[in-house]
């Protein structure tokens, strides 16, 4: 039988991008391993939304280029965001790579899997490719929407991922439904904005609309989506969380900056008063809710009191993650063309250490107040002797015991906390 590794870095999109294609090298007879060395097909599926990303890709590539000249049968495919109209060009870079085809676009790997004599059948739909059922987590990754309409200065996306563009509401329907046939009982919903879901579809049908349907499939216990853009996040979608039992209370919130000024350079579209009304409107509705966020400190021109307002407000929030970057101008962006990556590298380094340092303590006191209570946990899998899941406000949750927990839904009594994860014992 022969082998392929996928070898994934980048956003969950990427990863629901690579079960599925593993779907199809699966249904093609394939088998997976966890490694190149031995593999007779391996895919790459790439990141280049940080320069730190991409450096990994081509560092993968110049790895890959000595296994071909080794094993001249090895099979190379590549995808992800390197890869969008500048195919040809990649092409030249790259000559020991096989096949490189945009995200997403499953036509070409099938048109080419069909010209190697590799039986990957157009018959199969995409619903039915979801790597997923056959590992072993009730967690799935199911895409709704690719690519963003929004330009916000700093990032690449839209440029390698395109326009939006959704699939329709019947057939992620029917996806989960096959997922959940197969044991998936957690879906998380993935797009660069789901709050622009359904806008390109007839009749336009919303995230919200999409909760509703997917909360009546039986079987199915919970349902994420990521990630929301605080200006186009709907007042439906608020209650349709405060109200469709299977909707999980967590919310992906990326704020960016703390100074109206910096946001509107980063072309955000919203000021902190109104990212501070719509928090206060999503807790007042939806009380257990947990947010994670994102930062990036050290954007051109950041002075030192703007930064101390993305602090302030992180201290304001009491988010229950922030994800902190630093800035890295990226080639063909907003941001690169018209303004200086002016702050140096020390600055912004001691700038991102502040903010985790800062949410570090706000976390650990978040998470100390779940001490001695009681958590519902779906168990994803075991590391390091241990069970691991997450509740329904996506806390990570370890503990042990020597039953089968694997995709069972465990009442957890939390003994231990810290910023990061909590420990718990099984409520007898
Ligand atoms: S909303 Fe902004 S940051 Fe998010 S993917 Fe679109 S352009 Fe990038």
């Amino acid at each position: 039988m022969p082998r392929y590794f996928i070898w994934t870095i980048g956003c969950q999109m990427n990863k629901a991008e690579s079960q599925q294609i593993a779907g199809y090298l699966d249904s093609a007879g394939y088998q997976a391993i966890n490694s190149f060395s031995n593999a007779d097909l391996v895919v790459l599926n790439t990141c280049v939304v940080r320069q730190s990303a991409e450096n990994k890709v081509l560092g993968t590539l110049g790895l890959l280029k000595g296994l071909k000249n080794e094993q001249p049968n090895l099979q190379i495919l590549v995808t992800g965001c390197l890869v969008n109209s500048n195919t040809q060009e990649l092409k030249k870079r790259f000559p020991h790579v096989d096949l490189l085809f945009k995200p997403g676009d499953y036509h070409e790997l099938v048109t080419w899997g069909q010209k190697q004599g590799i039986p990957i059948g157009q018959r199969l739909l995409r619903y039915t490719h979801n790597h997923a059922w056959i590992t072993s987590s009730p967690c799935a990754l199911v895409p709704i929407i690719q690519g963003c309409d929004n330009f916000c200065s700093y990032c690449i996306v839209p440029y390698k991922r395109g326009r939006e563009v959704s699939r329709p509401v019947e057939e992620i329907v029917c996806e989960v439904e096959a997922l959940v046939e197969r044991g998936i009982k957690e879906v998380t919903l993935l797009g660069q904005n789901v709050d622009s879901y359904g806008q390109d579809l007839p009749g336009h049908p919303d995230l919200a609309d999409l909760l509703n349907e997917l909360n009546s499939i039986n079987d199915l216990a919970r349902i994420r989506f990521l990630t929301n853009h605080p200006k186009d996040i709907s007042r439906k979608l608020i209650d349709t969380i405060a109200s469709v039992n299977k909707v999980c209370e967590h919310l992906e919130l990326p704020v960016q900056a703390g100074d109206d000024d910096i946001l509107k350079a980063m072309r955000r579209e919203y000021t902190v008063e109104q990212y501070r009304k719509l928090v206060n409107t999503i807790r007042r509705k939806v009380p257990q809710v947990s947010l994670s966020t994102d930062i990036i400190v050290g954007f051109p021109g950041e002075t030192e009191e703007q930064f101390e307002r993305s602090l302030s407000l992180v201290k304001e929030m009491r988010f229950d993650v922030v994800h902190v970057a630093a800035y890295s101008p990226r080639p063909g962006t907003i941001a690169w063309r018209e303004y200086q990556d002016d702050i140096p590298a020390e600055a912004k380094k001691e700038r991102l250490n502040k903010i985790e340092e800062l949410q570090a303590a706000i976390a650990s006191e978040i998470n100390s107040q779940l001490q001695g209570r009681q958590a519902e946990v779906l168990v994803e899998g075991r590391k390091g002797g241990k069970w691991f899941g997450r509740t329904r406000s996506n806390k990570l949750v370890f503990f042990e015991d020597d039953g089968d927990w694997l995709g069972q839904s465990a009442g957890i009594q939390i003994e231990k906390t810290s910023p990061w994860s909590l420990k718990g014992e099984v409520k007898k």
